[in-house]
């Protein structure tokens, strides 16, 4: 069964074809700029790379260029939209209702619109992109994965803020999570790497990447994980603050008289390692600036590197110990001195790394010595795999 994974942002949208039949990639691509002017990247296995810059005026019209160049003679890998079995679409917020993926229906569409409220940049575009499939391809069946579903297992300890319980009951504000299927492939990924049934594994994840997240995986369920009731807190991030004194921010918006909307922009967009550096919110920028001697470069890898490490030590707790951690994303899989910098607050647990193997790029690979106590991984995480898994599994089902 081929099956095509949509990833829609509120102006892009990515997406793969994949056969599931052998689990390979047949064809990828993005949409950017939707909305403003527009462009679409598409690559194919065995084929040249396409790039069309053609007005996309909105969703429907990128999808209709995705599957033009699916179709495509030269470029596609498909003669007819017939051969799509189904699609399977990233959602970011499935709230407390969705603990696992689903068969999109008309009721499942009213959860997502429900929850634009808990994901106002996401669930739309996410929405918008169901809606469009649905037009272009009817009958074909849709699959709905949500970023938070792997987190629905956290126990009410981990999920309740200590606010007043009517705010969890009148309007949900709880931690929920995200980067879920990330996390959930990555520990799967680390189980069989270690030929050690999950079920009998303490895990710890670390998502790295512009917006990062750290989980606590016991026995392949998420029992904790540092974003919350939205991905700002936690970690620091390339431009979000992270965790942060709920006083100081109020001290904040009082100080510069600051609007709702501005305080909101400053933590998710001014802040992080680039709020700290002024250099950027890429690490490659930042790490390039501390070797030409930027102080605040350096503060900044620091203070990322520090939390991390904290976050991890507060999941070694949660879990009454750990047997592998793992890191992945775009920083986690390419930054062997950002691993370094991290496992170098971990000698306690008896890691010890292997210099040669962090170095290595772009392969699932352990990174520790024979020696270590607890073994740790770099492994390249594939949500869109993820996404098609579980679109596979509930289309033969029904
Ligand atoms: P993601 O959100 O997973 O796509 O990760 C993107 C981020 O990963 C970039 O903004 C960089 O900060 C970071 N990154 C990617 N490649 C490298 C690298 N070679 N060295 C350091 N950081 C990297």
């Amino acid at each position: 069964m081929k099956i095509l994974v949509i990833n829609c942002g509120s102006s892009s949208l990515k997406y793969q074809l994949i056969d599931m039949d052998t689990e390979t990639l047949l064809a990828k691509g993005l949409c950017e700029r939707i909305g403003i002017d527009g462009r679409l990247k598409h690559e194919a296995a065995g084929k040249t790379k396409y790039v069309c810059e053609s007005p996309l005026k909105d969703h429907k019209e990128a999808l209709k260029s995705v599957i033009n160049a699916l179709l495509d003679p030269e470029h596609g890998v498909i003669s007819s939209i017939s051969e799509i079995g189904a699609v399977g679409h990233r959602v970011a917020h499935g709230g407390d209702h969705f603990s696992h993926s689903v068969l999109v229906t008309p009721e499942v569409k009213e959860y997502i619109k429900k929850y634009i409220e808990l994901a106002p940049l996401h669930n739309p575009a996410n929405l918008e992109g169901i809606e469009v499939c649905e037009k272009l391809m009817p009958g074909v069946p849709m699959v709905a994965v949500f970023d938070t579903a792997f987190h629905q297992t956290m126990p009410e300890k981990a999920y309740l803020y200590a606010i007043p319980y009517k705010y969890y009951e009148k309007y949900k504000v709880r931690k929920y999570g995200f980067h879920g299927t990330s996390h959930k492939y990555v520990s799967q990924e680390c189980a069989r790497m270690m030929g050690i049934p999950i079920e009998n594994l303490k895990i710890i994840t670390c998502h790295l990447g512009n917006g990062g997240s750290v989980t606590a995986i016991q026995g392949g369920l998420s029992i904790d994980t540092s974003m919350g009731f939205t991905p700002l807190d936690g970690i620091a991030m390339g431009t979000r603050s992270g965790s942060i004194d709920p006083a100081a921010v109020l001290y904040l918006m009082r100080k510069e008289n600051l609007s709702v909307d501005e305080m909101d922009r400053i933590l998710n967009k001014e802040s992080g390692v680039y709020g700290i550096s002024g250099v950027s919110s890429d690490f490659r920028d930042i790490e390039e600036a501390e070797n030409e001697g930027n102080e605040r470069a350096a503060a900044a890898l620091e203070t990322f590197a520090y939390r991390v490490a904290k976050t991890i030590g507060e999941y070694v707790a949660t879990m009454n110990g750990v047997d592998a951690i793992v890191f992945t994303a775009g920083l986690g899989e390419n930054s062997g001195p950002i691993r370094q910098l991290i496992c170098s607050y971990l000698g306690y647990l008896g890691i010890e790394l292997d210099s040669y193997r962090n170095s290595l790029r772009g392969e699932a690979v352990e990174i520790t010595t024979k020696q270590s106590r607890v073994q740790v991984f770099v492994i390249p995480t594939n949500e869109e795999l993820v996404i098609a898994r579980d679109t596979k599994e509930i289309v033969e089902s029904l």
